[in-house]
């Protein structure tokens, strides 16, 4: 089966250079100095593999049109992968992951995501998290998710026109978006809807999924197998009314 098209930038220029900003924004924030010190000497250290490489060593800012109908949130970046490459979930296994399975359903142009400048395009999907600093031991604190919630708050203000449905990538992803939406102005109901893996939540006008994160943990394990996350992300594209492949594609 032919690949879906992307799908035609609908947003005003306006809404497109207010996210640009905001990105440009979060990329230059300071306001967590544990997360500061963290990255920045990760980023001096670096790890044996990537010794030539310039880290990044920055927040590491959302990454997908500003038009998107589907957001993907994960956790915070991983340290010798956003971290390094400044890009979310690039240049790391759990992006392996999560970019694989999105070529495989026809979101985005190739199954890999190796460094910010590789040509990767996703189609109608935007990659985010909570927490835009790698945290040390993948942990921030919920002083540190706090701090940063304002600027996934003010990215999904700014999506809010295209967004249709988010996939929550893991408990800890969920338990701290779920507030970040009620900020952003949806009806997040109370009690709080639980995480579970396939857990669908309507918000007024999107649709909230839970999906195991792509961890190695649960990767490696088989807890959350690629055709798992095609399936989440499938389902998820189909209530955000995005073209995606429906063949059996890619390993189970
Ligand atoms: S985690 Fe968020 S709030 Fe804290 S320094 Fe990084 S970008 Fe800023």
């Amino acid at each position: 089966m032919g690949r879906p098209g992307r799908p035609g930038h609908s947003r005003t220029v306006e809404g497109v250079d207010a996210l640009a900003d905001l990105d440009h924004r979060i990329a230059d924030c300071r306001a967590c100095p544990r997360l500061v010190d963290w990255r920045e000497e990760v980023a001096r250290t670096k790890r044996a593999a990537f010794a030539d490489w310039t880290y990044w060593g920055r927040p590491v800012p959302g990454f997908g049109p500003p038009d998107a109908r589907l957001l993907i949130v994960g956790l915070a970046p991983a340290a010798h992968g956003g971290n390094r490459t400044g890009r979310m979930f690039t240049g790391d296994r759990s992006g392996d992951v999560l970019y694989q399975a999105l070529y495989d359903v026809g979101l985005a142009s190739r199954p890999t995501s190796v460094t910010a400048d590789d040509g990767l395009e996703l189609y109608g999907v935007r990659v985010t998290s909570p927490v835009h600093c790698a945290p040390p031991a993948n942990k921030p604190t919920p002083g540190e998710r706090d701090a940063c919630r304002p600027w996934l708050s003010q990215e999904l203000r700014l999506l809010r026109p295209t967004l249709r449905a988010v996939v929550v990538l893991g408990a800890f992803g969920w338990q701290a978006a779920l507030p970040v939406f009620a900020e952003a102005g949806w009806s997040v109901p109370r009690p709080r809807p639980a995480f579970g893996h396939g857990t669908r939540v309507p918000l007024d006008g999107l649709d909230l999924f839970g999906c195991y994160h792509v961890s190695q943990r649960n990767t490696f394990t088989g807890r959350l197998t690629p055709a798992m996350l095609r399936d989440v992300l499938r389902t998820a594209a189909e209530s955000a009314g995005l073209p995606c492949v429906n063949g059996a594609t890619g390993p189970s």
